[in-house]
């Protein structure tokens, strides 16, 4: 007999988790969301935890502990005592049940230790505290799962028949591919890299270090720094509307008066996509490219996707899209320009902002099978 009645599901994303507990056919019953603790936690050698095999780094226990007593807890209210599954969705990159070198994450490295790489694990741990399977997988596989059984392919029963891409506008650009019934994975798992498409021959610097990425355009990072290269290049000029919101927005956000004199150059760093695409809004020339571009490379981008992977439907999710659905259109227009199959559907994901939540529930459903 199987053990247990309820799974887990965790959305581990760059600084919050979220905790589910569900039962078996996916009815959620408890929720919980906390800030990420990437400051403090325990910082353990890797010799002492073989199990992890973890062979060329150390290995930081912080997120594990704060996901297990999360669980502990809504296990408590709940009356859960067993797990018979558990799924994560994370952000990556994976490798070994653990990620490794989180970008986001702040850790002080004891004096004399080497920091590098650095293993967050999350299988061992979890699995063994829990004495329960874990599959864990990166986050936008893991919200394509979700689109595809709790999402647009909810009441379509042969997921054979399903053909759909879910793509991740936030800080960064990703995506995940359901095709003919499986998730698709490449040799190391990292399908769908659509991010690190190249959209612009000597284009503006990646986070990957290559340049002209599509994400070096379409994401929150990208939008950012987008805008910040245009402003610099036309002078850091006076009259902007997209430096007098980030003005407005400082002054707002550290109790300074709006009208307080601030260097022109420090703002740059309080650029958000938040009021780029605002300032877009109201008329600001530099902001409104700033969003054609997200818009033009985007749409390119999709056209990508469409022509590799033929999808009827591609979802977008993440913050900016799951914000700004005006862009779904005329992405769709510019996407249209490029294809060699028929047009597949885009639009925003029906599980907004929630779709690695679902995709982990679907994890720990296999988990416990
Ligand atoms: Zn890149």
């Amino acid at each position: 007999m199987t053990k247990g009645s309820y799974l887990a599901a965790i959305d581990v994303g760059g600084t919050k988790v979220t905790t589910l507990i569900a039962e078996r056919n996916g009815k959620i019953i408890a929720r919980q969301e906390e800030p990420l603790c990437t400051t403090s936690g325990a910082f353990v050698p890797r010799l002492d935890n073989a199990a992890d095999n973890i062979a060329d780094g150390v290995a930081w226990y912080g997120p594990s502990s704060q996901i297990e007593s999360m669980l502990r807890g809504m296990m408590g209210e709940a009356g859960v005592n067993e797990l018979a599954g558990i799924g994560i969705g994370s952000a990556g990159p994976l490798k070994a049940g653990a990620i490794k070198n989180p970008p986001n994450f702040a850790v002080n490295v004891p004096e004399g230790m080497s920091g590098s790489p650095l293993y967050v694990p999350l299988v061992e741990p979890l699995a063994s505290a829990f004495s329960a399977p874990v599959l864990l997988e990166n986050d936008c596989n893991t919200a394509v799962l979700g689109e595809a059984f709790f999402g647009v392919g909810r009441d379509v029963s042969d997921k054979q028949s399903l053909h759909l891409v879910y793509v991740t506008m936030s800080t960064g650009l990703g995506g995940g591919v359901w095709s003919g019934g499986h998730l698709l994975l490449g040799k190391e798992g990292n399908a769908a890299e659509i991010g690190h498409i190249l959209v612009k021959e000597n284009g503006l610097r990646c986070g990957c270090g290559n340049d002209g990425c599509a994400e070096a355009y379409c994401s929150g990072r990208g939008i950012v720094q987008n805008a910040r290269v245009r402003l610099v290049n036309a002078g850091l000029r006076t009259q902007s509307l997209l430096l007098d919101l980030t003005r407005q927005e400082v002054g707002n956000n550290d109790g300074r008066q709006a009208t307080e004199p601030r260097a022109t150059w420090d703002l740059l760093e309080f650029i958000s996509p938040q009021i780029v695409f605002r300032a877009a809004e109201t008329g600001d020339e530099i902001a409104a490219s700033v969003i054609g571009d997200f818009i033009h490379y985007g749409g390119i981008v999709l056209s990508a996707i469409a022509n590799a992977y033929d999808p009827a439907v591609i979802t977008l999710g993440g913050s900016i899209a799951v914000n700004h659905p005006e862009i779904v259109e005329p992405m769709h227009i510019e996407m249209c320009k490029h294809l060699n199959v028929s047009p597949p559907d885009v639009r925003i994901t029906p599980l907004e902002k929630r779709a690695v939540e679902y995709g982990a529930i679907v994890l720990a459903q296999r988990a416990a099978s």
